[in-house]
């Protein structure tokens, strides 16, 4: 019998900040000891919000809801999508780490593939820390990133594609929007990892400050930029967008570069990240505006 308090919004975010804050996982592993992440944004979306929906039409429909997920890993009677939240968490990489990014030009810095490996591990210790936390208080919870079916779905339109999205997730939970690269631009810009956990929840969830999932990058509002077609050493992004399969074969062979140069089992790339106008900001001076005054972005113009 569970007579746990129910969470709120600033319980959950305060446990997020808490672990980022005190984990002893929360290491880049070198020598220095440098932590790999020093803040957080979060989001909330509604497990019964139409954009679930609307990635099976566009994703795949492989690509869970939240309620499928919770379902297929905790099955519960009565359960209505309803009666869930998708927490939504983006981890914006150091000012250090994205310097050292912004240098490379063919492979990763040693701390960007250091957060690759360790800074993930550390995300991945968050999202179950949030699950434990959630149930004691009496949500069920998963993480989707975590459950065992999560898989990688061959996918007609995307090359490849998995059952679930952490950057979707974070844009239904109002925490950023598409670029040409397919990375997510957030108010701390591009240059970060994300979470999410899907709990039996009810908060608030956030608006989406945005009408348009490419309202943040330059390419898509202004026909301008496509700075990261010129990063990326392995030519997988274009005009018409990213390559996933060009990307993928690229970081595969970033892992023997890695081991030798660095000494540790690794892998990474991530210069589309680091390096241009989305780095570590809105790049669109008019969306970043009306997200400081709490109003839309104009909408992009039509494509030509
Ligand atoms: S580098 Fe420019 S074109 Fe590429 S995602 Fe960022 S804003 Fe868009
Ligand atoms: S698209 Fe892939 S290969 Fe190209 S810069 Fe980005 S992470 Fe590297």
């Amino acid at each position: 019998m569970n007579q746990a308090s129910p969470m709120t919004r600033d319980q959950i975010v305060s446990v997020i900040r808490d672990f980022i804050g005190e984990s002893p996982l929360n290491t880049m592993n070198n020598k220095a000891g440098d932590p790999a992440w020093d803040d957080v944004l979060v989001g909330f979306a509604a497990g019964s919000d139409p954009i679930w929906q609307q990635y099976k039409e566009y994703v795949g429909a492989f690509h869970w809801t939240p309620w499928e997920v919770l379902n297929q890993n905790l099955p519960m009677e009565n359960v209505s999508a309803e009666q869930l939240t998708v927490i939504s968490w983006i981890l914006p990489q150091r000012k250090d780490v994205r310097k050292a990014n912004r240098l490379t030009r063919t492979y990763p810095s040693e701390a960007w593939a250091r957060i690759r490996v360790y800074g993930e591990e550390m995300n991945a210790a968050l999202r179950k820390h949030l699950v434990e936390r959630l149930e004691k208080a009496g949500h069920p919870a998963v993480a989707p990133m975590l459950v065992p079916n999560w898989t990688i779905v061959n996918s007609k339109e995307y090359s490849y594609a998995s059952s679930w999205s952490e950057r979707h997730a974070a844009h239904a939970a109002g925490l950023g929007t598409f670029g040409l690269c397919d990375g997510l631009i957030t108010a701390r810009g591009k240059a970060m990892r994300a979470g999410s956990v899907v709990a039996k929840l009810t908060v608030d969830p956030d608006p989406r400050p945005y009408n348009d999932h490419r309202a943040y990058c330059l390419f898509f509002t202004d026909n301008t930029c496509g700075k990261c077609i010129d990063r990326c050493p392995a030519r997988a992004i274009t005009e018409a967008g990213h390559d996933k399969e060009k990307c993928r074969q690229h970081l595969a062979r970033s892992r023997e570069y890695v081991k030798h140069t660095y000494a540790f089992e690794g892998y990474g790339c991530g210069l589309c990240q680091a390096g241009v106008p989305c780095e570590s900001m809105i790049p669109v001076k008019a969306a970043r505006e009306a997200l400081k005054r709490g109003e839309l972005p104009p909408p992009p113009p039509p494509l030509a």
